[in-house]
């Protein structure tokens, strides 16, 4: 006898059954990230093609090497190759047409390009959330979708992970820490709408909301989130770093334990963070080095920190995490970005790799009183050691440092863009951003110079503009700057290489030290007007009055008082026994090498975030012929501010 098929409840009179219909929107909502990441990591082959034909694409995967006891080889006169520099017309339409994605608001931090990314992303986990959840009676939908954003938070944080050498300095950690941020809020929204309806329907009905474990382990999961919400506000982070950074830890830590308390579908979402980051630490064992170092401290603001033995090569404006050994904060780790190009094509004639700590804070400052202190105690111990003059282009005595150990996690990031793609690069560095902008000039001036443009490497014109609060720090960098501008004025170079410097404290003029090619002025610059001159240099750009001209460039209102006003020309005619600003003027009448058309210019920039915002709306502010014209024109930046 047949009793024939189960009657089957219609599906409009079904009851909504959240345990079936949550696990469907965390699929969907799974495959939609997955699919954008997929896409943006596609949109950035070309790159990576480029990254693996020039065999950089694993660069300081596995983290640096030893190098004993090899010296420095001094600039060969390598055979230069001929190379085509104009870019694709697709490539200069391209640029033109996206220009205005990489304008940063002001107050946002980020660029009009991931500002559409975060909203698109928040508009995703409110759609999963909302479409058709009768959220009111059971909000276990957002609960699902919460748990649901568990792995792209965590992919998001690690430093360590795939996605950093798919993606290149792009997919780099500090560059993707406002996705990160950005997942971490839409979880926060979803874990708040789910656990704010069940406590309304608990009043609703006077249920208790303490009591039973499930709503216990759910009210102290939430409590968890809005702790870490709280504790990781910007003044937080900029106040009190370590502080965040610890309860950030430990407050993810008791989250996941009660969640998995809460309900048994965490646990699936529990283990792909966890497979994260143990991948982020067993890369971090395989990168971790501990090495010689000598702490340098330069004048009263600055700390360089010279590592001894390394090799191996990393991406330009890539940085450590660093830890030193000495002193009362070794427990901290701090990035510090690389100012030297591998020791296969620097032309620094330093057999070391350079960092430098400008002093900021606790730990900054506590380096150079331990490199202070450590110098003056050697000193006592000897005597009848000469205290040596430095001279520029010499080298530092780091017999006057102090010979600590490091620790260096890393490398990791570095600029996004290949200056050796573009024609023409204006660099473009905020104080102690410098760091980074040396790392990249010594890197493309060595391929160039050292390796003969082995790379096709295609650029001619590099404009370094650098902006400082005082004259003396100049003398940060004074040494390694030297050696490149002195090793890019190579004539077999056919590169043309300047820097301004731009002071805005009239301190200490006489302190400027003499170095190749470069100028200095007291104003601020304007990026803008700075950008235009440079992509299509003005036919005064090379008259005599050309300092005039110049000063067009920069900001009135932040020009001291006019006795006061200090240009490199007034300076050299009322001083003329003042070398190093003669040569300032005669540089601001030098004649650029002229632009090709269609070699694509390339902007980079380092240091505060304000300087960055800037250096990227000064390319969003172009005009399309202009950027069609120059062939493209690319940004990258390296904020120090996470
Ligand atoms: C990718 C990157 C590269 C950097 N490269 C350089 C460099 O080459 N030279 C240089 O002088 N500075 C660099 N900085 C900035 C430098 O890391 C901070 O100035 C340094 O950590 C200050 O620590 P402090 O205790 O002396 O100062 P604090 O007053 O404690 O901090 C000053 C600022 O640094 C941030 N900060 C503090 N500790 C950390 C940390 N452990 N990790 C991340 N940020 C932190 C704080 O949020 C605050 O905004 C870089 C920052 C980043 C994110």
């Amino acid at each position: 006898m047949s009793f024939g098929t189960a009657p089957s409840i219609p599906t409009e009179l079904a009851q909504y059954n959240s345990y079936i219909d949550g696990p469907k929107w965390q699929t969907k909502f799974t495959i939609v990230w997955c699919s954008v990441l997929a896409a943006a990591v596609a949109a950035c082959a070309p790159a990576l093609i480029s990254r693996l034909r020039r065999g950089v694409a694993f660069a300081g995967v596995t983290g640096l090497g030893d190098d004993w006891g090899r010296s420095y080889e001094s600039v060969p006169s390598a055979e230069m190759k001929d190379v085509k520099t104009s870019r694709s017309s697709a490539y200069g339409l391209l640029s033109a047409a996206g220009r205005w994605l990489g304008y940063s608001p002001i107050g946002t931090g980020l660029t009009v390009a991931q500002i559409l990314l975060c909203a698109g992303y928040i508009a995703l986990v409110l759609g999963c959330v909302l479409t058709n959840a009768p959220l009111i009676d059971n909000p276990n939908r957002a609960g699902f979708l919460a748990l649901a954003q568990l792995p792209p938070v965590f992919l998001f944080a690690t430093k360590n992970s795939l996605l950093s050498i798919l993606l290149g300095g792009a997919g780099a950690y500090d560059k993707l820490n406002y996705v990160h941020r950005w997942t971490g809020r839409g979880l926060f929204l979803a874990a708040v709408v789910h656990g704010a309806l069940w406590i309304r329907n608990h009043l609703q009905y006077d249920l208790q909301i303490l009591g039973s474990d499930k709503e216990t382990t759910g009210v102290a999961a939430l409590a968890c989130l809005c702790l870490i919400v709280l504790l990781s506000v910007r003044p937080v982070r900029a106040f009190a770093y370590q502080f965040f950074f610890y309860t950030h830890v430990c407050l993810y830590v008791a989250f996941f334990v009660c969640v998995c308390y809460h309900t048994i579908y965490a646990a699936p979402w529990i283990f792909p963070p966890i497979a994260l980051y143990a991948a982020d630490v067993l890369m971090r064992m395989l990168r971790f080095r501990i090495k010689d170092a000598t702490l340098v401290p330069v004048g009263n603001e600055m700390t360089l920190i010279k590592v001894h033995n390394v090799s191996g090569s990393y991406a330009p404006g890539a940085h450590f995490r660093v830890r030193v050994l000495a002193g009362s904060h070794i427990l901290e780790s701090h990035p510090l970005t690389i100012a030297s190009a591998p020791l296969t094509h620097t032309v620094t004639s330093s057999h070391s790799l350079l960092l430098a700590a400008r002093n900021t804070g606790d730990w900054s400052r506590s380096l150079s009183s331990y490199a202070r202190a450590e110098g003056e105690r050697l000193a006592l111990l000897d005597p009848k050691k000469p205290t040596k003059e430095y001279e520029v282009g010499v080298g530092r005595d780091e017999a006057d440092g102090a010979e600590v150990q490091v620790t260096l996690d890393g490398p990791y990031g570095g600029l996004s863009l290949d200056l050796g793609d573009y024609e023409s690069a204006l660099l473009i560095a905020g104080g102690a951003g410098m760091s980074a902008i040396l790392g990249v000039l010594d890197d493309i001036v060595g391929r160039v110079v050292r390796l003969g443009r082995k790379g096709g490497e295609k650029t001619r014109r590099i404009q370094i503009v650098w902006c400082i609060r005082s004259f003396g720090a100049i003398d940060w960098f004074a040494t390694p700057l030297h050696n490149i501008l002195t090793a890019a004025s190579h004539p077999s170079a056919n590169l043309d290489v300047h820097l301004s410097v731009f002071v805005t404290c009239l301190c200490n003029p006489s302190a400027v030290p003499a170095l190749p090619n470069s100028a200095v002025s007291v104003a601020r610059p304007v990026l803008h007007s700075l950008l235009r001159e440079f992509i299509s240099p003005s036919s005064s750009s090379s008259s005599p009055e050309d300092v005039e001209s110049q000063e067009d460039l920069v900001a009135a209102s932040s020009l001291p008082s006019p006795e006061d006003k200090f240009t490199p020309a007034k300076k050299a005619s009322e001083q003329e026994d003042d070398a190093p600003l003669r040569a300032d003027a005669s540089v601001l009448k030098a004649r650029w090498l002229a632009p090709h058309a269609g070699g694509g210019v390339a902007v980079a920039a380092a240091g505060p975030e304000a300087l960055c915002r800037d250096a990227r709306n000064a390319v969003a502010r172009l005009g399309a012929g202009e950027v069609r014209r120059a062939g493209g024109v690319a940004v990258g930046v390296e904020v120090f501010a996470l």
